[in-house]
């Protein structure tokens, strides 16, 4: 999925990268070739440290585990009429087999990010393996990244839904290369968000709230995400989880104990 169109994600790009093609990248980094690198993650996702995560296509299955963690402390905080409004985009996804897109605004206070604000598109014009963004979700957005100041830490999620379609290994669960791929060209390619405000993704899956942040260089997750209700009190939403791989080794060991 792309927040924009994108011939990029169209063409076959490199499916493996070698040291040797590493060392090209981070070359051209640093003559400021940020593009080159953009294009090749959206293949291989190269973590902050190195790693390599992913080495297929933008499709490509990322595993949870591997993503690092938000610092200690670290959560998202949605209000319970946003957090209703999530139900229901979660639910139409599943009953029209659909991917629906979505943002949520906020801001955050330390590690805190609160949400405020929410839009979707839940029209049946989309399709069950990839959000595309209505010119009016996508303007919204744009309208109030720009509206933002520096300094007022204001974030703004880009969220997606996935449906449950088949089985979970064939990761309905998780983000795929793609998804992070739209992150990055949201931190880089727009003047109006680029360093201005705080991006996130958010991936509705399975009942999970996947919250990630993408600092520019690495996706972080966050594990601690909570619902609060008109008294104030918080209770916490499932995030990350279960997750394909954990999944394979427990059918691994069924099978083992059978
Ligand atoms: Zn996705």
């Amino acid at each position: 999925m792309a927040i924009i169109n994108d011939g990029v994600l169209n063409k076959k790009v490199q499916r493996v990268i070698d040291d040797q093609k590493r060392a090209a990248l981070k070359q051209a980094l640093e003559r400021g070739q940020r593009e080159i690198e953009r294009r090749a993650r959206a293949s291989a996702y190269v973590r902050a440290d190195g790693r390599i995560i992913v080495r297929a296509g933008e499709n490509s299955v990322v595993d949870n585990r591997q993503l690092p963690r938000m610092p200690q402390g670290s959560c998202i905080i949605i209000p319970d009429e946003i957090y209703q409004s999530l139900r229901v985009v979660a639910d139409v996804t599943n009953e029209k087999t659909m991917e629906v897109p979505f943002y949520l605004t906020g801001y955050n206070s330390g590690q805190t990010v609160y949400i405020d604000g929410f839009n979707a598109d839940t029209s049946a014009n989309q399709n069950n393996v990839s959000a595309t963004f209505s010119e009016q979700l996508t303007q919204e957005m744009f309208d109030f990244a720009k509206a933002a100041k520096p300094g007022e830490n204001k974030a703004l999620v880009h969220g997606h839904t996935h449906p449950r379609i088949g089985h979970a290994e064939r990761g309905y669960l998780n983000y795929s290369i793609g998804d992070i791929d739209a992150y990055i060209k949201m931190h880089y390619d727009f003047p109006e968000i680029n360093g201005k405000i705080n991006v996130l993704g958010c991936l509705l899956t399975g009942g999970n709230f996947n919250f990630v942040f993408f600092d520019g260089n690495d996706m972080y997750r966050f594990d601690d995400v909570f619902v609060k209700n008109s008294q104030g009190e918080l209770k916490k939403l499932p995030a990350f989880g279960p997750d394909i791989i954990a999944l394979k080794y427990a059918q691994h060991r069924g099978l083992q104990n059978s």
